[in-house]
């Protein structure tokens, strides 16, 4: 039976009852019923956890809103990386939690020239797009001279250097410990891999530097079910990831990907604790097993890494940084982990085009990550300079939210007031989409400004403001 999340009612008995309303909502069955759908964390009703008497009931919580696959945390100083608390086997059950975490490596025959210059691109990597910077989020740090020396002295640069959380890569328990040494307490890597062979020296080190562990049985599923086994109750470990192997060909594709979707159904569906972990693939396997030119290389290493992301892998570990290669992932992995039961929205506020100044135009526009990135790059092309005011309207598009009543005048004062935009501009004039065309009055209404009618389309707005915002009609209209 797959996981079921729990009654709404169930959950609603062991909060504290009182609707307070400090996490936000009217009363605790509305907070119930965003805890059972995971849009809130327990954490977020402050009485439950500050007050003793509620210490049972948010350990009961706690545990019925567990997930099946553990959430694992990897740490630098800077950065927090999440990866696997899954609860489904398939994005329509619910939706995905922790985006796949991308991995690029780094290995310790390189000198420090060339590792500053490989961690300046991991970093710089970035692609907006619906107005959303995607990123790549790990190193992995590859010992490749197995000198315990070499590899710490490589750790040492990347992490002076690097603000990403790290992978620490050797079968060689003195190599990796070698590296932990070098990591201030405010790191929490992840050990690349407890194997049947080293799996007592990599265990004890993960315990001692309380890091996560990650076990590879290539190949081999019930070694690696029995090393989870005796690890998780022998040692007391619960910060695991698996890797079940990656490999190409036919053959190797198609056990790959048996293998995976095995781990994550036991995981999600038999609700077997033993497989009840993140998952890791190595698509940067594609440099060793596939034979051929670097294109051929880095073209499996592609196919693999967007073959994982679909079918379960939680961490990738990769080698090539080349924009063709990344770049189909980070968007794929995107598509798959936004939330389907809602539109894809940006954070409200107001964006500046160009370099705006206090005559520049203010125009209106929907948080609606579509309908914003089309806005944007309209605006962006035609070289204006100009506010944008983007308004909550939870993601639904112009002609929707004014249908649904989320385009409306208190929602543009809102952004106003919190961004201090009449501060910044002398006129009073705001020009909304012409499919909002209804709703001007209202808007005139609540935030005092007159309203100007744009046009249906936002390619027609540099055309629409070279009309509008010539200085004669802009006087007539600021003096009405
Ligand atoms: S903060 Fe807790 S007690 Fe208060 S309304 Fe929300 S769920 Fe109920």
């Amino acid at each position: 039976m797959p996981w079921k999340p729990p009654a709404p009612i169930d959950i609603y008995q062991l909060l504290p009852k009182t609707n307070c309303g400090k996490c936000g909502e009217p009363n605790c069955m509305a907070f119930a019923v965003k805890l059972v759908n995971l849009e809130a964390k327990v954490e977020q009703c402050p009485p439950l956890v500050e007050e003793e008497t509620y210490r049972e009931n948010l350990k009961k919580l706690r545990e019925l809103l567990l997930p099946p696959v553990k959430e694992v945390v990897l740490r630098s100083p800077k950065k927090i990386v999440k990866v696997g608390g899954e609860y489904v086997l398939y994005r329509h059950e619910l939706r995905y939690m922790n985006p796949t975490a991308i991995a690029i490596d780094i290995d310790d025959s390189m000198d420090r020239d060339a590792i500053l210059k490989r961690i300046e691109r991991i970093e710089k990597f970035e692609y907006e797009y619906v107005g959303q910077k995607l990123k790549l989020d790990l190193i992995a740090i590859r010992s490749t001279t197995n000198d315990p020396k070499q590899f710490a002295k490589t750790v040492q640069i990347v992490s002076e250097n690097s603000s990403l959380p790290l992978i620490l890569c050797s079968l060689n328990p003195t190599v990796i410990e070698a590296g932990l040494n070098v990591l201030t307490q405010n790191y929490k890597p992840l050990i690349y891999a407890a194997t049947k062979d080293n799996w007592r020296e990599l265990a004890e080190l993960a315990k001692r530097f309380e890091t996560a562990l990650a076990i590879a049985s290539p190949g081999d599923l019930d070694t690696l079910v029995s090393l989870v086994k005796t690890i998780s109750e022998g040692y007391g470990i619960e910060d695991l990831v698996l890797d079940p192997g990656t490999f190409v060909g036919p053959n190797g594709l198609a056990y790959t990907l048996k293998a995976f979707t095995w781990l994550r159904y036991k995981a999600t569906y038999d609700l077997w604790k033993y497989t009840g972990y993140p998952l890791l693939g190595t698509p940067i396997s594609a440099w060793t097993l596939v034979e051929g030119d670097v294109t051929d290389k880095m073209w499996w290493e592609a196919v693999l890494a967007t073959m994982l992301t679909t079918r379960y892998a939680d961490i990738l570990i990769m080698h090539s940084l080349e924009g063709w290669v990344l770049l189909p992932q980070v968007m794929w992995r995107f598509g798959l982990y936004t939330d389907p039961r809602k539109p894809v929205a940006v954070p409200p506020g107001v964006r500046e085009i160009g370099k705006p100044n206090e005559m520049s135009p203010v125009l209106v526009t929907t948080n609606y990550a579509l309908t914003y990135s089309i806005v944007m790059s309209d605006l962006e092309k035609s070289k204006i300079n100009a506010w944008l005011i983007v308004i909550d309207t939870e993601g639904l598009a112009v002609d929707v939210s004014v249908a649904a009543k989320k385009f409306t005048g208190d929602k543009v004062l809102e952004v106003l007031k919190s961004s201090k935009l009449d501060e910044k501009v002398k006129h009073r004039i705001l020009i909304i989409p012409g499919k909002a065309a209804r709703v001007s009055g209202d808007i005139e209404d609540v935030t005092g400004w007159k309203v100007v009618v744009g046009p249906m389309d936002s390619n027609e707005i540099s055309k629409f403001l070279d009309k509008i915002w010539a200085s004669e009609k802009l006087k007539e209209l600021t003096q009405t």
